[in-house]
């Protein structure tokens, strides 16, 4: 079946928002240092950006592939040919035969299989624009309920695998000194009990610790990761790996076993998995991505269900430019975020970015009011900083 004949049959269409040119861009951003987990090193952060443009309107979105399949199976070449051969002309032809909303980007991509990341950005892209031709705010727009968006989120930060105990230590003082509410560092087998130690030793009781793997143990770990509940961590995050068909049902055995939190991740990856979960017991925290689950809007869904549940969640971020940045702590604005996410100053890890930095104000990031990210782009850095880039039309 070709893409056309698939997209025309999946195709509700209503509004018209007008696409008619797509601009891609490769953007390279260097970071600060290497940032290394258990998944593997990102040196520089490569990342693909999305700009829908019409007549009177434009829409950024970025996605947050990482520059290397480890992660998940997407990675940024990957995203962008995509994006580029496949998502793009199935939206610029849609676009062409109906109107098209941000709300029926999932269906009209359904026919593709995976690629999340990728489709998220064409998503937020086209909720930007909306937000922008409405006059209302992204956080607005993620959230529904009462009290409405927080006006300022507090600010959580992460630190890569580090050679030693020490230098991990001395990095997450520096971190609180510099105003973060929240501390996550990740942990793999050889670099945790001592590491967590020797942190928790340098920053006190009062300071949230969390630990997160990225799915680095197995279920054969369980006697070590019971030795996390000594530290008051507030949680582990993805202890065992995302693979298989049963890793709902081995964190539900892991976490019957130790007192620390469970959250997941990685294993997160739809609304059904994310409640299939919650009542599994496999995890009693839930990280939200939104370009995990290949949607803003499915994120929305899941910070309403936790929210309805009383079960806490948070929102990770990817090392995101200042596209995704600002987009993640409007998502964290959510009253369903309970607890600190990933928001951290984009200077903690770029040298320059496409956009006005995101600044830490005693602790906390202002949520962004403005309607649409078209304001805080830097137009001059977007092309410097740019590697790659084409333009799509009708
Ligand atoms: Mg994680």
């Amino acid at each position: 079946m070709s893409c056309a004949r698939a997209s025309r049959r999946l195709l509700p269409v209503r509004m018209s928002p007008g696409i008619a040119t797509v601009e891609l861009r490769i953007v390279a951003l260097p970071l600060i240092e290497p940032f290394v987990a258990s998944h593997g090193t990102v040196t520089t952060r490569t990342a693909v950006i999305v700009r829908v443009i019409g007549d009177d309107f434009e829409g950024w979105g970025e996605c947050a592939a990482l520059p290397e399949p480890t992660y998940t199976s997407e990675y940024v070449d990957g995203a962008f040919a995509v994006l580029r051969d496949e998502l793009v002309p199935g939206l610029l032809r849609a676009a062409s035969e109906a109107p098209i909303e941000a709300k029926d980007v999932r269906r009209l991509f359904a026919f593709y299989a995976n690629h999340p990341m990728a489709r998220a950005a064409i998503e937020l892209a086209l909720l930007d624009a909306e937000c922008a031709a409405g006059g209302r705010s992204l956080a607005r727009r993620f959230t529904s309920v009462d009290p409405g968006p927080a006006p300022t989120v507090p600010a959580g930060v992460a630190i890569g695998l580090m050679d030693t105990a020490g230098a991990t230590a001395s990095v997450a003082a520096a971190r609180v000194a510099e105003g973060y509410r929240r501390i996550k560092m990740k942990i793999e087998p050889g670099r945790d009990i001592e590491f967590i130690r020797a942190v928790r030793s340098m920053i006190g009781a009062d300071v949230e610790l969390m630990v997160d793997a990225n799915g680095a143990y197995t279920s054969e770990d369980h006697a070590l990761l019971t030795q996390l509940d000594e530290f008051e961590l507030s949680c582990v995050e993805q202890p065992l790996s995302a693979d298989g068909p049963d890793d709902l049902e081995r964190h539900a055995a892991l976490a019957a076993l130790i007192n620390t939190p469970i959250c997941l991740d990685e294993s997160l990856t739809s609304i059904e998995r994310t409640e299939r979960a919650i009542e599994l017991g496999a995890c009693s925290v839930v990280c939200v991505k939104a370009p995990r689950y290949g949607s803003w809007l499915d994120a929305v869904a899941v910070l309403d269900h936790c929210r309805d549940h009383g079960v806490d969640a948070w929102v990770g971020g990817m090392l995101d430019t200042g596209i995704g940045r600002r987009a993640n702590i409007a998502l964290a604005a959510h009253p369903g975020a309970t607890r600190v996410g990933d928001i951290s100053a984009t200077a903690r890890f770029f040298t320059d970015d496409i956009c006005a930095p995101v600044t830490l104000n005693a602790g906390r990031i202002d949520v962004p009011a403005t309607t649409g990210l078209a304001s805080s782009i830097d137009r001059v850095a977007l092309e410097r900083l740019t590697i790659t880039s084409t333009t799509i039309s009708t």
